[in-house]
């Protein structure tokens, strides 16, 4: 899809001019990032004060309107699967079991589960704000063939940029770029208002946490306290400013008041009502006489085995965990984004996808959703994973194909040629093999796109990586054998589910890791083509 007219040519002066009102525009919106150590050294800015613009795209990207559509389209047929894979605890403890052995990190999530479960939840809801990425595929064996979409991974924990994004969509669009003269005019053939679509996905995350906030109900206290949501996060966080957009939105929208809570803290400034409600209470550490009733737990750290440096920071999970506040998302959600999970739904041949939605979802949307996956095998002793295997350690088979261990947080992958050798350091120990998962390769198609990134400018090939949005509450049926109850309600225990906006992310095609944050890519929006 590299279109020789797009985007635009620009003269010196029309470039420059276009990134100053870019940078001007994202610090005035906050569209903005806190400089790595490396950019800005301790020395220069001791009090971490300094913010730059957030890495962006010149242009919005050129994406295919059927795809871009498509992807919005089954999110809530997704949020569904989610919510059914995290209510379905014998499903994942199944899963999770042929984990426990090789991946400690799963191992200890799980044993969160099985402490609060002993005791017995208190809270029956929870809260996905999930993310479901996708990079477009055309079948290289058709001719002519039509783009789709593949997903590259779902998100069930800290999907971020939901803040960045709506506002990169205000920059790219007519609110500001397009209604400037720093597009040229011979961009309006494809960068116009038809082309670039409303991005709501701040409101939308921020609704669903409102929703899930007043689904907590009155403060269970007696006397009865203030409720407010905590945001679990890590510090320092370059990414803050788009964490900040949803607190903002949360205090000046719905007046919820809204803090932040680094992961390392919990247990000093929190704690537990000793009654049967077992409320969590929280006082602000710069108001130490004031205390609040936590309605809701929204996780922006927690993801990474690095947040836990002590089985303090364990205790401190299973604390939050057994509280009656809703988790954004709760232990359980948490294991069903692991990839894992997506290889078991992916692997062809697998039953379970039609299991999780039959009861929900049209035949036809079961297969929309299929549609979206690409193979991905475990290594294991499985038909399937012998086949796997086999494919993996052989480098002329190997290239088509990506080895992820169970992690998020980018980094982590290894890629085709590169697979055989690094399976080799792993030697006969098969646990090793099975704590990762083989996932076909997607080969989404190169655009040409400008990035300004820590104050340059660099152009070139690109490719893209859309993240749909979703919200979704629901019953667990905690209490209930396996949850099967809630789930078996018509609305699948559900009381909440909706499509909730769009983030594009771009970085160079060379380049295999897509994470802005991770220093490879910027944050983008789509201009709609009709291929
Ligand atoms: P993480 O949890 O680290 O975000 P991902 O599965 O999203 O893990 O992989 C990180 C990046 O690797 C993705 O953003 C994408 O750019 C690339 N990637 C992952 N899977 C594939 C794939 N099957 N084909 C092509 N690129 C992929
Ligand atoms: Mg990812």
């Amino acid at each position: 899809m590299v279109t020789s007219s797009y985007p635009p040519e620009t003269a010196p002066e029309l470039e420059s001019y276009l990134l100053s009102n870019i940078k001007d525009w994202s610090i005035l919106n906050g569209l903005a990032v806190r400089p790595s150590i490396d950019l800005i050294p301790l020395d220069v800015d001791p009090s971490r004060s300094l913010a730059i613009t957030a890495p962006v795209t010149l242009f919005p990207s050129l994406f295919p309107s059927a795809c871009f559509s498509e992807a919005r389209a089954i999110q809530q047929a997704y949020n569904e699967l989610y919510a059914a894979i995290a209510r379905d605890r014998e499903w994942l403890k199944q899963i999770v079991e042929r984990l426990i052995e090789v991946d400690d990190f799963i191992a200890k999530l799980w044993n969160v589960h099985l402490e609060v479960e002993k005791e017995g939840y208190v809270q029956d809801l929870s809260l996905g704000i999930f993310r479901s990425d996708y990079m477009i595929h055309k079948d290289p064996e058709v001719r002519d063939a039509k783009s789709t979409i593949k997903q590259v991974e779902f998100n069930t924990i800290a999907s971020s940029f939901g803040g960045l994004s709506t506002k990169v969509s205000q920059l790219h669009s007519g609110r500001y770029l397009n209604s400037t003269t720093a597009y040229p005019p011979s961009s309006k053939e494809h960068i116009n208002s038809a082309s670039l679509p409303e991005n709501p996905t701040t409101d939308s995350l921020t609704n669903g946490m409102a929703f899930a906030h007043s689904a907590y109900g009155p403060s269970k206290s007696s006397p009865e306290l203030p409720l407010c949501i905590l945001f679990i996060v890590t510090i320092p966080e370059s990414n803050i400013f788009d964490q900040l957009a949803l607190s903002a939105s949360l205090q000046t929208t719905y007046s919820i008041p809204t803090f932040r809570l680094p992961f390392s803290l919990i247990l000093d400034k929190t704690s537990i009502s000793t009654d049967e409600n077992r409320v969590l209470l929280y006082s602000p550490p710069h108001s130490p006489d004031s205390v609040y009733e936590v309605s809701l737990i929204y996780f922006r750290a927690g993801y990474s085995p690095s947040h836990y440096p002590s089985p303090a920071s364990w205790q401190a999970r299973l604390h939050l965990e057994r509280s009656a506040a809703i988790k954004c998302p709760s232990i359980l959600t948490h294991l069903a984004g692991s990839k894992k999970v997506q290889q078991e739904l992916a692997t062809p041949g697998s039953p379970h996808l039609t299991n999780f939605l039959s009861r929900t979802s049209s035949a036809d949307m079961i297969d929309r959703i299929r549609n979206t996956f690409t193979a991905i095998y475990p290594l294991d002793a499985t038909p399937e994973g012998k086949h796997a295997i086999t494919l993996a350690t052989d480098p002329s088979t190997s290239a088509n194909y990506v080895l992820k261990p169970q992690r998020e947080g980018g980094g982590n992958n290894i890629y085709g040629s590169k697979i055989p050798a690094f399976l080799a350091t792993l030697g006969d120990d098969r646990q090793k093999w099975r704590s990762h998962i083989l996932m076909e390769l997607i080969r989404p198609p190169t655009l040409r796109n400008k990035i300004f990134r820590n104050g340059e400018v660099q152009s070139g090939e690109v490719i893209g990586e859309l993240g749909i949005y979703g919200v979704c509450l629901w019953r667990n049926g905690h209490g209930e054998a396996g949850g099967k109850k809630a789930g078996d309600a018509k609305d699948g225990g559900v009381l909440e589910n909706r499509e909730a906006g769009f983030l594009l992310r771009t970085k160079g095609s060379e380049s295999e890791e897509g994470g802005v944050a991770a220093g490879f890519g910027a944050v983008d929006s789509p201009c709609l083509v009709d291929e």
